[in-house]
């Protein structure tokens, strides 16, 4: 029966994606590529650079080229193993806009106009396009074009989670056919993680650390962690400290303990907590940032795997594809243009 169950364990599929719309940071990585990396030792990986959902942002060419290249390189350096997992980029499969369409068809409007995510995003002066407007529908997409059970995400992603649930229940029961598993959301303990003034860490607010960034720059990050305004010599509170909070991520027990108590015993600056955490993210990204470097001279390589992963994908996807085609009366999936003007 162990035997059984390890088969069955196996067989979970996680699949999970990130945005090329700025440099990775470390809410990325403690919310979801850390997640990411660990899991494709637990089951099937899918994991993919969502560059069709980085357009609502990113509408500069030679910008998604480079930005999508850098999230490649950023998880080849951290330790993504192709031979486990399946990396790929959105637009190599496009099957995933049809799918869209899709479950559009079948979910209420209602359901995107309680999109927490969306009326954030606006209110930070992001173009209200249709696009964003319909990004969970893609999400959906995304997750259930391959049958996934398992969706491992930062926290403001639970939302868009709920509506794939919501979406593919949907399906399933319109066309009275079980297509597909409805999928659940995983949290890691960075589910969200603080930026440098105390909100949610992001590129759009500007308050991010660089997984890669380091030297001057990252200094000059962490320096600027926004603290209170409480004297030297008084005792101070980790559990409303931002830096704190990020020591929490890249650091022991013991040393959070350590730390936790020069906070408390007082005559200890906030500066010198700042120059712990510099070191502990040193420590924790510097291994990484050589792989990086080494892997930024090989794009060639870089760009193979990708395509490598897209053709994977996409073999899964149009299996998907075939069986929402036929339980939704759609016809088979065409054979390429090409091919059958040729047979003629
Ligand atoms: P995105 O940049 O929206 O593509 O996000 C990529 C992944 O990082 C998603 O799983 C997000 O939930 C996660 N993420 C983004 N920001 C944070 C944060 N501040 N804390 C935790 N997870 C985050």
């Amino acid at each position: 029966m162990a035997a059984q169950e390890k088969k069955e364990a196996k067989k979970v599929r996680f699949l999970s994606g990130v945005q090329p719309s700025g440099k990775l940071h470390l809410g990325n990585y403690f919310g979801a590529l850390r997640q990411h990396i660990a899991l494709q030792d637990e089951g099937e990986a899918f994991y993919f650079i969502a560059n069709y959902h980085a357009m609502t942002t990113v509408q500069d060419r030679g910008l998604l080229e480079q930005q999508t290249l850098d999230v490649a390189l950023d998880y080849l350096a951290l330790g993504l193993d192709l031979k486990k997992a399946v990396f790929f980029r959105q637009s190599d499969v496009p099957e995933v806009a049809e799918l869209a369409w899709v479950l559009s068809a079948v979910t209420a409007k209602g359901l995107l106009d309680r999109a927490t995510s969306y009326k954030d995003k606006v209110q930070r002066g992001i173009a209200p396009s249709v696009g964003l407007y319909y990004y969970p529908v893609l999400m959906a997409a995304d997750i259930l074009i391959y049958r996934s059970h398992v969706v491992p995400v930062g926290e403001d992603q639970v939302q868009h989670i709920e509506m794939t649930r919501d979406m593919a229940q949907s399906f399933n029961r319109t066309y009275k056919s079980e297509v597909f598993p409805v999928p659940k959301h995983r949290l890691d303990v960075g589910a969200k993680v603080p930026g440098l003034d105390g909100q949610k860490m992001s590129k759009s607010y500007d308050n991010t650390i660089e997984i890669f960034q380091e030297g001057k720059a990252l200094r000059k990050r962490v320096m600027s962690i926004v603290t209170d305004s409480t004297p030297l010599e008084d005792p101070k509170d980790p559990d409303t400290c931002n830096v704190f909070a990020l020591f929490q991520l890249v650091s022991s027990k013991e040393e959070q303990d350590e730390l936790a108590g020069m906070y408390r015993a007082g005559n200890f600056g906030y500066g010198n907590a700042k120059k712990m955490l510099l070191e502990k993210i040193d420590e924790t990204f510097g291994p990484y940032r050589e792989e990086r470097k080494r892997l930024e001279k090989d794009t060639g390589f870089v760009m193979s795997v990708l395509a490598e992963g897209g053709a994977r994908a996409r073999a899964e996807a149009q299996e998907t594809m075939k069986l929402v085609r036929e339980a939704a009366g759609l016809g088979q999936m065409p054979v390429p243009a090409a091919e059958l003007l040729g047979s003629r």
